[in-house]
């Protein structure tokens, strides 16, 4: 059993890790500057597992804070989920996004160095590849210009991390490129909280059957895919969440900087969501067709096989869990977290 750090615990896909992470016998400490989330999370991640994790509330930019957190605690290893990850807010506000995706990256590995804390699993995206690769997506597909400034931040990480792993033989560093994270804990009691207007399908689907929002928009039905909607590999959060735990024993392991695709491998269309998210609640999502969104591409889905043999990792989901999962939470916490 390890002491974990996890930075952005608080945060959707953070609060689920740390669940897994104390269910399965490890001691977590959370660092977040709770900009986009709040502690109510984590008391409710305490309740579910019946465990107590320590929360640092501060900042991956802060060097003296990290220092102390490393001072204080015995940290074996790091998931580092926080950052920023609105699209459209990271066209309109680019240098706040590479201050607390990169600036803050590299705060948080320098200060691990100063720790010799060398065990890192970072939260990497699927926006990574180029956009001229076809799905399935696979490990050995080039990267590319992200379209946006969003995914330039985790593209630029990720080569920062190989570097820093090449120049010194003691980092073990695994990246995850995440395909599309949906669903909620089964209880209802955590899950996703988006502040405003969503960005992302499934918290919009939500909000529109809780009566929320009017309607959902879906961008484009003219892309070369099954019913002209875009594409997308669904990967339940839990599923995800779990992928961090098989990463970090990998990593506790080996040396060296490594990517794994973490998707299901199944490609589903805007519309097969929306309808079976209507038949396995027995809800109705009102619906309008809206022109594509600018740097959508029409198709992404995993090829999961590196991961499946090397993590020993298993996606356990089917979409229809993790849109009765989706709902479950939502109906439970209409306003989120301030229910
Ligand atoms: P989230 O916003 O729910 O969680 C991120 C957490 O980081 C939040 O609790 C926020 O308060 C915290 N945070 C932000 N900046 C910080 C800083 N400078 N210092 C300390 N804490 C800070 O997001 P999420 O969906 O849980 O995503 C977690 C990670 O996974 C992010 O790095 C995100 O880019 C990445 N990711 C998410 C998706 C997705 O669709 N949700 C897909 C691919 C990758
Ligand atoms: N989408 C949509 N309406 C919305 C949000 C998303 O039609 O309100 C579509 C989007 O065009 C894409 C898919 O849903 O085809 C998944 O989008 P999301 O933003 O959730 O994830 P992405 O794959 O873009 O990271």
């Amino acid at each position: 059993m390890a002491n974990i750090l996890v930075t952005g615990g608080a945060g959707y896909i953070g609060s689920h890790t740390c669940v897994e992470l104390l269910n399965a016998g490890h001691d977590v400490v959370v660092l977040d500057n709770l900009s986009n989330s709040s502690v109510e999370s984590l008391n409710r991640v305490q309740e579910l597992t019946h465990k107590s994790l320590t929360f640092v509330e501060g900042d991956i930019r802060d060097g003296k804070t990290l220092d102390q957190l490393f001072g204080l605690y015995q940290i074996d290893a790091v998931i580092h989920f926080a950052g920023l990850k609105a699209v459209g807010e990271s066209q309109q506000i680019p240098l706040t996004y590479f201050d607390h995706n990169i600036a803050g990256s590299i705060s948080l590995v320098q200060a691990m160095q100063r720790a010799e804390v060398f065990k890192l699993v970072f939260s990497s995206s699927a926006t990574v590849y180029d956009e001229a690769n076809s799905s399935p997506l696979n490990e050995s597909m080039p990267t590319g210009m992200p379209s946006n400034n969003y995914g330039y931040t985790k593209l630029i990480v990720e080569q920062l991390l190989e570097k820093t792993s090449q120049a010194d033989v003691r980092w073990s560093i695994a990246l995850l490129r995440y395909f599309n994270p949906v669903g909620a804990h089964k209880s209802g009691r955590i899950g996703e909280d988006p502040q405003g207007i969503p960005n992302n399908l499934m918290p919009y689907v939500t909000q529109v059957a809780v009566g929320r929002r009017d309607k959902l928009s879906i961008y484009g039905n003219d892309y070369d895919t099954v019913d002209g909607t875009g594409v997308r590999d669904y990967i339940h959060v839990v599923d995800l969440a779990n992928a961090h735990l098989c990463a970090l024993n990998n990593r506790l392991e080996q040396h060296g900087c490594r990517a794994w695709n973490i998707g299901t491998g199944n490609g589903s269309s805007v519309l097969e969501v929306k309808d079976a998210f209507e038949k396995v609640n027995a809800v109705a999502v009102a619906f309008e067709f809206a022109p594509r969104r600018e740097g959508d591409v029409a198709t992404s889905f995993a090829d999961n096989a590196r991961a499946v043999a090397e993590l020993g990792w298993k996606p356990q989901y089917q979409l229809e869990d993790m849109l009765a999962d989706s709902w479950n939470w939502q109906k439970q916490n209409p306003i989120g977290y301030k229910s």
